[in-house]
């Protein structure tokens, strides 16, 4: 549906499209751009160069009002994300009020259901924000993002700043209301239990780009990129990415603004060899058209023919 070209800053010639239905896990380490792209496909920040698009549009085109009817977040941290002065109801019901759906005692009406939905008792609609848990106050923000019906849910870290007890009942809720509702989620997280777990498929990112794009099952049984390599190999550790080579001085991830030339992961990367510190390796896909890796490890096949060109 969407589908992002050539550059900018933070996120360089990122091209994918997301499918209806699926849930599309995005994964790679802090500071690699996941958390940029989210806040471009839902509009709030433009891309420098190229353009995202939803079916066909440009979303630019289509104005911050019908990307926001059609694609709505929940974010990391429900502290923050919920005006605390606002009642329950009221935070839920302002994308309603924004976009005049309904009389306000429709808006009521809607607002009741969707709290039953994710799990709320209707007693909670005139409570406060900071009368709930943190489970409870994500599950409000899911309520925030559902209440306008959208097609595509943008989960950025929607369950990281979660006690580990309630993120499980807060990732079946999502998943529920995935299938429930035919909802399209990106699903932005560097936990990759969970994204093993939920995903139909995964992007993976380093620096910006896109290194790899696989359906789940062949991502976790058969990683092709090094650095997707390396992010497997290192979850067992408890501090997932210090298990990676780094022959950075020091510097265990090099400045997203200023990547290394060539494949930007060379430095880290225990398989380089002569092209890697000077050509920059497209995204390039199999054989079968399906997956995609940027690694010079990987010869180019003929499904690469239709493919928008990754500019450096
Ligand atoms: Fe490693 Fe070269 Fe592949 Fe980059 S292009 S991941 S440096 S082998
Ligand atoms: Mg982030």
């Amino acid at each position: 549906m969407f589908r992002r070209r050539r550059t900018l800053h933070a996120v360089n010639g990122v091209s994918l499209d997301i499918r209806k239905g699926e849930v599309l896990a995005i994964v790679g380490e802090s500071g690699c751009g996941k958390s940029t792209l989210a806040r471009m496909l839902l509009g709030l920040l433009p891309p420098s160069a190229g353009a995202i698009t939803l079916e066909g549009r440009n979303i630019r085109d289509l104005g911050h009002k019908t990307v926001a009817r059609r694609v709505q977040p929940v974010f990391q941290d429900p502290y923050s994300s919920l005006n605390p002065r606002r009642t329950i109801a009221s935070i839920v019901a302002l994308p309603l009020e924004v976009h005049g759906v309904g009389t306000a005692e429709e808006r009521r009406r809607k607002v009741l259901d969707i709290l039953d939905r994710v799990g709320l008792p209707q007693r909670f609609a005139d409570r406060y924000p900071r009368e709930l848990s943190g489970g409870q106050r994500q599950r409000v923000a899911i309520a925030r993002a559902l209440v306008m019906n959208p097609e595509i849910v943008i989960c950025d870290e929607p369950t990281s700043a979660l006690d580990v007890s309630v993120q499980s009942q807060i990732l079946n809720l999502l998943m529920d209301l995935q299938k429930e509702l035919g909802l399209t989620y990106v699903f932005i997280s560097h936990n990759l239990a969970v994204v093993e777990h939920i995903a139909t498929r995964v992007a993976v990112m380093y620096l910006g780009r896109v290194v790899e794009l696989a359906d789940t099952d062949s991502l976790f049984r058969n990683p092709r990129h090094p650095y997707t390599q390396a992010l497997l190999a290192s979850v067992l550790t408890p501090e997932p990415g210090l298990g990676l080579p780094d022959t950075h001085l020091g510097v265990a991830f090099p400045d997203p603004l200023n990547p290394p030339p060539g494949c930007s992961f060379h430095p880290r990367c225990p398989r380089r060899f002569e092209p890697c510190d000077k050509v920059t390796p497209a995204l390039l896909r199999d054989a079968g058209g399906e997956n995609a890796v940027a690694c010079h490890l990987y010869p180019p096949s003929p499904a690469n023919a239709s493919l928008p060109k990754t500019k450096n």
